[in-house]
């Protein structure tokens, strides 16, 4: 991943949101806004409950610099989501139409493999699709917090959010990284069944934005602290959406904000017949792309190289995720 501007790499510079409100209420957690008891054992949309259903927890190398730093980051992936984008790179646990009862833990067995990566030297715990997930998150941070560990904790969500969510997470998220999906509500609807993700995408980018700005304040360790960083992953075909999207960061945001653009899109199985999902980027998107960021004045960020999407596919059917995937090393929690 290349920094958008080499002279300052990496570094350059509800309603019912409270962890026990799965317990009690109507889940409304999500912008799905499903009304069911999850607590009961009613499913709604992104069929989880109260349960931790975590797929993976392991040392993550291949992120942002300054969210990997050389030790790597803890990631807790859950499985399912409140999105379901046709072309998902993690589908293999995403999918609410499958179960997963193999990644069924408890909050005492998840805190101690956590500790077992900082132990290891991770500074950082990042949760990975967590917004059908937060009473869940907040738990674990509240966990570790209380067992007198201060990691920062990152919140690498889809975007697919509530602002009133985001907002309750003021004082347990540290770094904030979302993606910015779509700016477009066809394509919204056609890829991930959420024709609204626009305006909802743009409500929670702003919230984030408000309580961290566009200052990535990084540690001794060069690893960031409260910050915002913005992730974009360019479609096959689909050049103007990621234009929107830039625009819309430059223009409701800052251009002073870190944003990742992701060049890794590679066709998972069910869509290697799509017209265009079914191959990777052309250069001549990649560069009409990239210039668009050049021209809207972003200076600050990171570009990964149209070659990655070779390296960045994960396979949850191994103990190392990325491993054989050339994205950085991986230490397995065992
Ligand atoms: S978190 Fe799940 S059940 Fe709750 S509103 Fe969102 S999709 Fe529905």
């Amino acid at each position: 991943m290349s920094p958008i501007n080499r002279k300052q790499t990496g570094l350059m510079s509800a309603n019912m949101t409270n962890a026990s409100d799965i317990d009690r209420e109507l889940c409304t957690l999500c912008p799905r806004n499903c009304r069911v008891r999850r607590e009961a054992g009613e499913y709604g949309y992104c069929r989880t409950g109260r349960e931790y259903n975590i797929a993976s927890i392991f040392m993550h190398r291949g992120e942002e610099p300054p969210v990997s730093g050389e030790a790597g980051i803890c990631n807790v992936f859950f499985t399912h989501c409140n999105l379901q984008c046709v072309f998902c790179q993690n589908y293999q646990i995403s999918q609410n139409k499958i179960e997963h009862p193999e990644y069924l833990t408890r909050l005492p067995e998840v805190v101690r493999q956590i500790e077992k990566l900082l132990d290891r030297g991770a500074t950082g715990v990042g949760f990975v699709s967590p917004s059908h997930c937060i009473p869940q998150m907040r738990k674990i941070i509240r966990a570790l917090r209380g067992r007198g560990r201060s990691p920062f904790f990152v919140m690498n969500t889809n975007g697919y959010d509530r602002k009133e969510t985001i907002e309750s997470l003021k004082e347990e998220i540290d770094l904030y990284l979302p993606d910015l999906k779509y700016m477009d509500s066809e394509l919204a609807e056609r890829y991930s069944g959420a024709p609204d993700y626009p305006e909802i995408a743009a409500e929670a980018l702003k919230e984030m934005f408000r309580q961290k700005g566009s200052r990535l304040t990084t540690g001794r360790d060069g690893l960031s602290r409260p910050g915002l960083i913005i992730r974009h992953l360019i479609l096959p075909g689909q050049v103007e959406n990621s234009k929107a999207c830039l625009r819309f960061i430059a223009e409701e945001l800052s251009v002073e904000v870190h944003i990742s653009l992701l060049a890794q899109y590679h066709p998972i199985p069910r869509v290697r017949d799509h017209p265009t999902l079914g191959r990777t980027l052309h250069r001549e998107e990649y560069e009409e792309v990239r210039e668009e960021m050049v021209r809207l004045g972003f200076q600050r960020g990171w570009v990964q190289e149209l070659e990655s999407h070779d390296s960045y596919l994960p396979d949850f059917n191994q103990a190392n995720v990325f491993v054989g995937t050339g994205n950085g090393g991986v230490d397995e929690v065992n």
